[in-house]
């Protein structure tokens, strides 16, 4: 198949005919990829069923791995789902569009092949000019999982998208570098209370204070060690991953930077390719290996922003092994890092700090 690349932004002139084109690939049942503030989406019509097969054939996605459908007006949620809880009006009505995605009760019209084989549907509804005017002229719900083949990480670049999909996929919309850099919260609202299955940009305590209820969080995410399965069936496959092997150290600043060092060193000494993924905070003390500046711990958001980008770096520079810094869980910090642990397969290193030795 050949694939055609368009670059967009706000300002292209004749867009209308861009539109026109890719919605057509849409009502068509091909597959368009298109930017979104979180990563880059694969989309196809979402109430199709033969449309959403081409998704997992080109993703190599499992077929139990189910697709979010992207709307770009509150009026389309009224079609494809049964009942909206109280507590998911007031998520739409502050976090709407952005980069929350709500799992509801299904309607007839939304086929098993979108949920896989789910009662449930995931919605959102993306802030994003570019995907949600494609979605608009489309005139259907847009089922979109990143644009990465599956297991990869995800892209936050059209060229991350072009080097996973070229010649699988019909159109990439090239919209530019993507805001977020993560891929959306999921929350659960056909359960009481409402149930966290991936973090994101939106947290857990924001979502508290919105409902002046508790939010629960799926206990299968945090929990490796048991054989609990995730409530989102997408968060049990291997994520993320870049192809080398990647460990994340945690601990106090001075000893995680002494124990990169020393273990990148050995590595090198044995001949393989280290990559080391460094916070702009920690960078001089490292002096050996491919140093990649992630972003700086003042700013997470430039963190996520960095992350999938930076892997697929050391990918293409053929690196063997990666040691990356750990990061605060606060906050926005608990997505970046449920996101690096899950690309490194739970190959976490936790250095104790003095205060817990002596314990
Ligand atoms: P992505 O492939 O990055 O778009 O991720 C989509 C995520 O949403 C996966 O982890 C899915 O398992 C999850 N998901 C989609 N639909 C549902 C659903 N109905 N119930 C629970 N999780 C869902
Ligand atoms: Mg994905």
């Amino acid at each position: 198949m050949k694939t055609k690349v368009i670059s967009i932004t706000e300002e292209t002139e004749d867009s209308d005919k861009i539109y026109q084109e890719a919605s057509e690939i849409i009502k068509q049942g091909g597959l368009v990829a298109f930017p979104t503030e979180t990563v880059y989406g694969l989309g196809a019509n979402g109430l199709e069923e033969k449309a959403a097969a081409k998704i997992y054939a080109a993703k190599g996605r499992p077929s139990d791995n189910p697709l979010i459908l992207h709307i770009a007006e509150v009026s389309q949620l009224n079609k494809i789902v049964k009942t909206i809880p109280e507590a998911a009006k007031k998520m739409i009505e502050t976090y709407w569009p952005g980069p929350l995605t709500i799992i509801f009760e299904k309607a007839d019209c939304v086929p098993y092949g979108t949920t896989g084989g789910l009662e449930t549907v995931a919605v959102r509804m993306p802030d994003h000019k570019i995907a949600r005017r494609l979605i608009q002229e489309s005139g259907v719900p847009i089922a979109a999982p990143s644009a990465n083949l599956s297991g990869r990480p995800s892209p936050t670049k059209a060229s991350h998208v072009a080097e996973d999909l070229y010649g699988k996929i019909d159109l990439i919309l090239d919209g530019g570098s993507v805001g977020i850099g993560l891929e959306s919260t999921i929350v659960d609202v056909t359960t009481v209370p409402p149930m966290i299955l991936r973090p994101g940009y939106i947290t857990q305590e924001m979502l508290t204070e919105l409902l002046g209820e508790e939010v629960a969080f799926d206990p299968a995410l945090y929990d490796h060690s048991s054989d609990k399965r995730p409530k989102a069936p997408g968060m049990k496959y291997r994520h993320y991953a870049p192809k080398a092997e990647l460990i994340v150290v945690e601990g106090p600043s001075y000893k995680v930077i002494e124990t990169i060092g020393t273990l990148a060193a050995e590595q090198e000494a044995k001949g393989k390719k280290v990559g080391i993924i460094a916070t702009e905070e920690y960078q001089s003390g490292y002096h050996s290996g491919l140093i990649e500046i992630i972003g700086t711990r003042e700013k997470e958001e430039t963190i996520a922003q960095n992350l999938y980008h930076i892997l697929r770096e050391f990918d293409k520079n053929q690196v063997d092994v990666i040691y990356s810094e750990g990061f605060s869980k606060e906050n926005f910090g608990q997505a970046i890092m449920n996101r690096l642990v899950k690309a490194a397969g739970n190959k976490v290193i936790k250095l104790p700090d003095k205060t817990e030795i002596e314990k």
